[in-house]
Protein backbone atom coordinates (compact mmCIF):
# COMPACT_ATOMS: atom_id res chain seq x y z
CA UNK A 1 0.00 0.00 0.00
CA UNK A 2 1.75 3.27 -0.73
CA UNK A 3 0.48 6.77 0.81
CA UNK A 4 -0.77 9.91 -0.99
CA UNK A 5 -0.91 13.72 -0.38
CA UNK A 6 -3.93 15.10 -1.93
CA UNK A 7 -4.36 19.16 -1.65
CA UNK A 8 -6.95 21.60 -1.38
CA UNK A 9 -6.65 24.74 -1.59
CA UNK A 10 -10.28 26.69 -0.43
CA UNK A 11 -9.38 30.36 -2.80
CA UNK A 12 -9.51 28.00 -5.86
CA UNK A 13 -12.29 25.38 -4.20
CA UNK A 14 -14.51 26.26 -1.59
CA UNK A 15 -16.42 22.46 -0.83
CA UNK A 16 -19.28 24.27 0.96
CA UNK A 17 -20.23 20.29 1.35
CA UNK A 18 -17.09 19.83 3.49
CA UNK A 19 -18.19 20.76 7.05
CA UNK A 20 -21.39 18.47 6.67
CA UNK A 21 -19.31 15.85 5.99
CA UNK A 22 -16.78 15.91 8.60
CA UNK A 23 -19.20 16.22 11.20
CA UNK A 24 -20.24 13.03 9.73
CA UNK A 25 -17.00 11.37 10.28
CA UNK A 26 -16.74 13.09 13.50
CA UNK A 27 -19.85 11.19 14.28
CA UNK A 28 -18.07 7.59 13.33
CA UNK A 29 -19.16 7.23 9.35
CA UNK A 30 -17.20 7.47 6.90
CA UNK A 31 -17.60 9.66 4.07
CA UNK A 32 -17.02 9.04 -0.16
CA UNK A 33 -16.35 11.44 -2.50
CA UNK A 34 -14.03 12.36 -5.14
CA UNK A 35 -10.68 14.34 -5.39
CA UNK A 36 -8.42 15.83 -7.47
CA UNK A 37 -5.15 13.68 -7.68
CA UNK A 38 -3.12 15.67 -10.41
CA UNK A 39 -1.57 13.98 -13.22
CA UNK A 40 -1.29 10.88 -10.89
CA UNK A 41 -2.59 8.05 -13.00
CA UNK A 42 -0.82 4.95 -10.90
CA UNK A 43 -2.73 5.53 -7.31
CA UNK A 44 -4.50 2.16 -6.99
CA UNK A 45 -7.55 0.67 -4.47
CA UNK A 46 -6.64 0.74 -0.63
CA UNK A 47 -4.09 3.06 -1.09
CA UNK A 48 -4.08 5.51 1.83
CA UNK A 49 -4.63 9.37 1.31
CA UNK A 50 -3.77 12.44 3.53
CA UNK A 51 -5.77 15.68 2.28
CA UNK A 52 -3.63 19.22 3.13
CA UNK A 53 -5.09 22.39 3.04
CA UNK A 54 -2.94 24.62 1.67
CA UNK A 55 -2.90 28.62 0.30
CA UNK A 56 -4.97 29.76 3.25
CA UNK A 57 -4.13 29.41 6.82
CA UNK A 58 -4.26 27.21 8.88
CA UNK A 59 -2.25 25.06 6.26
CA UNK A 60 -2.12 21.61 7.50
CA UNK A 61 -3.56 18.01 7.36
CA UNK A 62 -6.82 17.76 7.05
CA UNK A 63 -8.36 15.11 6.26
CA UNK A 64 -7.36 10.85 5.57
CA UNK A 65 -9.36 7.90 4.11
CA UNK A 66 -8.41 5.02 1.07
CA UNK A 67 -8.75 4.72 -2.39
CA UNK A 68 -11.54 3.74 -3.64
CA UNK A 69 -11.87 3.73 -6.94
CA UNK A 70 -8.45 4.36 -9.33
CA UNK A 71 -7.85 7.28 -11.05
CA UNK A 72 -10.62 8.62 -13.47
CA UNK A 73 -11.50 11.53 -15.79
CA UNK A 74 -14.78 13.34 -14.88
CA UNK A 75 -15.76 17.33 -14.84
CA UNK A 76 -13.13 19.61 -13.94
CA UNK A 77 -13.59 21.05 -10.80
CA UNK A 78 -12.17 24.01 -11.66
CA UNK A 79 -15.12 26.06 -12.89
CA UNK A 80 -13.58 27.80 -15.63
CA UNK A 81 -12.21 25.03 -16.95
CA UNK A 82 -15.53 23.26 -16.62
CA UNK A 83 -16.78 25.77 -18.74
CA UNK A 84 -14.06 24.98 -21.17
CA UNK A 85 -15.12 21.30 -21.40
CA UNK A 86 -11.67 20.38 -19.89
CA UNK A 87 -11.81 17.29 -17.61
CA UNK A 88 -9.65 16.61 -14.45
CA UNK A 89 -8.08 13.24 -13.10
CA UNK A 90 -9.73 12.23 -9.76
CA UNK A 91 -9.83 9.42 -7.61
CA UNK A 92 -12.60 7.85 -5.37
CA UNK A 93 -11.68 8.33 -1.65
CA UNK A 94 -13.51 6.97 1.30
CA UNK A 95 -12.52 9.31 4.34
CA UNK A 96 -12.11 8.32 7.81
CA UNK A 97 -11.77 11.59 8.92
CA UNK A 98 -12.60 14.88 7.33
CA UNK A 99 -11.96 18.06 9.71
CA UNK A 100 -14.49 20.82 9.72
CA UNK A 101 -13.19 24.10 7.92
CA UNK A 102 -14.78 26.21 10.30
CA UNK A 103 -13.77 25.08 13.53
CA UNK A 104 -10.87 22.77 13.57
CA UNK A 105 -7.69 23.23 13.21
CA UNK A 106 -5.53 21.44 10.92
CA UNK A 107 -2.51 19.23 12.33
CA UNK A 108 -0.06 22.00 11.30
CA UNK A 109 2.57 21.92 7.95
CA UNK A 110 5.07 23.02 10.52
CA UNK A 111 4.52 19.53 12.60
CA UNK A 112 5.30 17.33 9.99
CA UNK A 113 7.93 15.71 9.01
CA UNK A 114 10.60 16.52 5.77
CA UNK A 115 11.81 15.04 2.92
CA UNK A 116 12.62 18.00 0.63
CA UNK A 117 14.19 20.84 2.40
CA UNK A 118 12.21 24.04 3.92
CA UNK A 119 8.58 23.24 3.30
CA UNK A 120 8.56 21.91 -0.43
CA UNK A 121 7.06 18.38 1.21
CA UNK A 122 4.29 19.54 1.66
CA UNK A 123 3.05 22.21 -0.78
CA UNK A 124 4.06 20.54 -3.99
CA UNK A 125 2.69 22.02 -7.47
CA UNK A 126 -0.21 19.96 -7.57
CA UNK A 127 -2.34 16.76 -5.37
CA UNK A 128 -1.34 13.12 -5.95
CA UNK A 129 2.17 13.30 -5.02
CA UNK A 130 3.47 9.70 -3.56
CA UNK A 131 3.99 10.09 0.19
CA UNK A 132 8.03 8.62 0.76
CA UNK A 133 7.65 5.08 3.16
CA UNK A 134 9.93 6.44 6.23
CA UNK A 135 8.00 9.61 6.14
CA UNK A 136 4.55 8.12 6.54
CA UNK A 137 4.51 5.80 9.95
CA UNK A 138 5.60 9.56 11.68
CA UNK A 139 2.61 11.20 9.79
CA UNK A 140 0.41 8.40 11.42
CA UNK A 141 1.15 8.76 14.86
CA UNK A 142 0.59 12.30 14.81
CA UNK A 143 -2.41 12.61 13.12
CA UNK A 144 -3.85 9.81 15.05
CA UNK A 145 -3.15 11.68 18.11
CA UNK A 146 -4.07 15.41 16.53
CA UNK A 147 -7.75 13.45 16.22
CA UNK A 148 -7.80 11.61 19.10
CA UNK A 149 -7.47 8.31 18.38
CA UNK A 150 -5.35 6.05 20.30
CA UNK A 151 -3.46 3.77 17.87
CA UNK A 152 -3.14 0.87 20.42
CA UNK A 153 -5.75 -1.65 18.10
CA UNK A 154 -3.20 -1.13 15.07
CA UNK A 155 -0.56 -2.91 16.71
CA UNK A 156 -1.39 -6.56 17.01
CA UNK A 157 -3.17 -6.49 13.20
CA UNK A 158 -0.77 -4.52 10.87
CA UNK A 159 0.56 -7.72 9.51
CA UNK A 160 -2.98 -9.51 9.22
CA UNK A 161 -4.19 -6.32 7.26
CA UNK A 162 -0.59 -5.60 5.32
CA UNK A 163 -1.50 -9.31 3.44
CA UNK A 164 -4.82 -7.75 2.00
CA UNK A 165 -5.24 -5.21 -1.13
CA UNK A 166 -7.79 -3.54 -2.28
CA UNK A 167 -10.95 -3.47 -1.09
CA UNK A 168 -10.36 -6.28 1.44
CA UNK A 169 -8.05 -4.33 2.73
CA UNK A 170 -10.75 -0.91 3.39
CA UNK A 171 -13.28 -3.77 4.42
CA UNK A 172 -10.81 -5.02 7.15
CA UNK A 173 -9.38 -1.47 8.13
CA UNK A 174 -13.05 -0.52 8.76
CA UNK A 175 -13.63 -3.52 10.88
CA UNK A 176 -10.22 -2.79 13.23
CA UNK A 177 -11.27 1.07 13.55
CA UNK A 178 -14.70 0.38 14.78
CA UNK A 179 -13.26 -1.96 17.50
CA UNK A 180 -10.35 0.82 18.54
CA UNK A 181 -12.94 3.50 18.36
CA UNK A 182 -15.23 2.21 21.30
CA UNK A 183 -12.96 0.01 23.15
CA UNK A 184 -12.28 2.41 26.01
CA UNK A 185 -15.97 2.58 26.17
CA UNK A 186 -16.86 -1.01 25.84
CA UNK A 187 -14.09 -1.98 28.45
CA UNK A 188 -15.42 0.81 31.10
CA UNK A 189 -18.70 -0.65 30.93
CA UNK A 190 -17.87 -3.99 30.89
CA UNK A 191 -15.52 -3.57 34.24
CA UNK A 192 -18.19 -1.51 35.86
CA UNK A 193 -20.74 -4.54 35.13
CA UNK A 194 -17.92 -7.15 36.15
CA UNK A 195 -17.02 -6.62 39.59
CA UNK A 196 -13.80 -4.63 37.56
CA UNK A 197 -12.78 -8.18 35.38
CA UNK A 198 -11.94 -8.11 31.79
CA UNK A 199 -12.75 -11.67 30.68
CA UNK A 200 -12.38 -12.96 27.53
CA UNK A 201 -16.15 -14.26 26.87
CA UNK A 202 -14.92 -16.32 23.67
CA UNK A 203 -16.59 -19.98 25.08
CA UNK A 204 -14.51 -22.04 26.54
CA UNK A 205 -11.53 -19.25 27.10
CA UNK A 206 -12.18 -16.87 29.70
CA UNK A 207 -8.71 -15.92 30.04
CA UNK A 208 -8.17 -12.74 32.40
CA UNK A 209 -5.31 -10.33 32.03
CA UNK A 210 -4.78 -9.47 35.49
CA UNK A 211 -5.51 -12.81 37.28
CA UNK A 212 -2.75 -14.21 34.78
CA UNK A 213 -0.32 -11.21 34.43
CA UNK A 214 -1.46 -8.68 38.07
CA UNK A 215 -0.90 -5.14 37.67
CA UNK A 216 0.33 -5.33 34.11
CA UNK A 217 -2.57 -6.51 33.03
CA UNK A 218 -5.26 -4.72 34.67
CA UNK A 219 -7.47 -3.09 32.49
CA UNK A 220 -6.19 -4.48 29.35
CA UNK A 221 -8.05 -6.49 26.25
CA UNK A 222 -9.06 -6.66 23.35
CA UNK A 223 -12.23 -5.65 22.23
CA UNK A 224 -14.02 -7.59 18.69
CA UNK A 225 -16.75 -6.39 16.57
CA UNK A 226 -19.05 -8.76 16.28
CA UNK A 227 -20.48 -7.40 12.75
CA UNK A 228 -18.78 -8.98 9.97
CA UNK A 229 -16.13 -7.64 7.97
CA UNK A 230 -17.54 -5.77 4.54
CA UNK A 231 -20.69 -4.99 6.20
CA UNK A 232 -21.16 -1.31 4.54
CA UNK A 233 -24.74 -0.81 5.68
CA UNK A 234 -24.20 0.69 9.08
CA UNK A 235 -20.95 1.91 9.84
CA UNK A 236 -22.20 4.41 12.17
CA UNK A 237 -24.58 1.77 14.07
CA UNK A 238 -21.81 0.66 16.56
CA UNK A 239 -23.16 0.04 19.83
CA UNK A 240 -21.53 -1.24 22.68
CA UNK A 241 -23.35 -4.34 21.98
CA UNK A 242 -21.46 -5.16 19.09
CA UNK A 243 -18.71 -5.39 20.90
CA UNK A 244 -17.32 -8.08 23.06
CA UNK A 245 -14.24 -8.70 25.27
CA UNK A 246 -12.02 -11.05 23.75
CA UNK A 247 -8.38 -11.79 24.43
CA UNK A 248 -5.22 -11.13 22.28
CA UNK A 249 -5.26 -15.53 21.39
CA UNK A 250 -9.25 -15.53 20.33
CA UNK A 251 -9.02 -12.22 19.11
CA UNK A 252 -5.73 -13.48 16.61
CA UNK A 253 -7.74 -16.94 15.78
CA UNK A 254 -10.77 -14.94 15.25
CA UNK A 255 -9.39 -13.00 12.31
CA UNK A 256 -7.11 -15.02 10.82
CA UNK A 257 -6.29 -14.68 7.36
CA UNK A 258 -8.18 -12.04 7.06
CA UNK A 259 -12.20 -13.27 8.19
CA UNK A 260 -14.03 -12.83 11.08
CA UNK A 261 -14.91 -16.10 12.71
CA UNK A 262 -17.72 -16.57 15.30
CA UNK A 263 -16.83 -16.74 18.90
CA UNK A 264 -18.78 -20.49 19.35
CA UNK A 265 -16.80 -23.11 18.27
CA UNK A 266 -13.79 -21.28 18.00
CA UNK A 267 -12.09 -22.99 21.02
CA UNK A 268 -12.15 -26.86 20.28
CA UNK A 269 -13.19 -28.91 23.55
CA UNK A 270 -11.14 -31.14 24.19
ZN1 LIG B 1 -12.01 -8.26 15.96
ZN1 LIG C 1 -9.78 -15.84 24.75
Amino acid sequence: MKTYLLTWNPNRSPEPEMPRQANATAAGKTVIGRWSCGNTKQIEIGDRVFLIRLGVEPKGIVGSGWVVKPPYFDTHWDVQKQADGKKGLFVMCEWERILNPTIDVPLSINKLPRWNIGEKSWTPQSSGIKIPTHIVSELESLWAKHIGVSSLGDVFVDDEISAFEGEERIALIRHRKREQKLRDAKLKQTKTKNNGRLVCEVPGCGFDFEKVYGELGKDFAHVHHLKPIGDRNSPSLTSLDDLVIVCANCHAMIHKGGKCRPLEGLIHAS
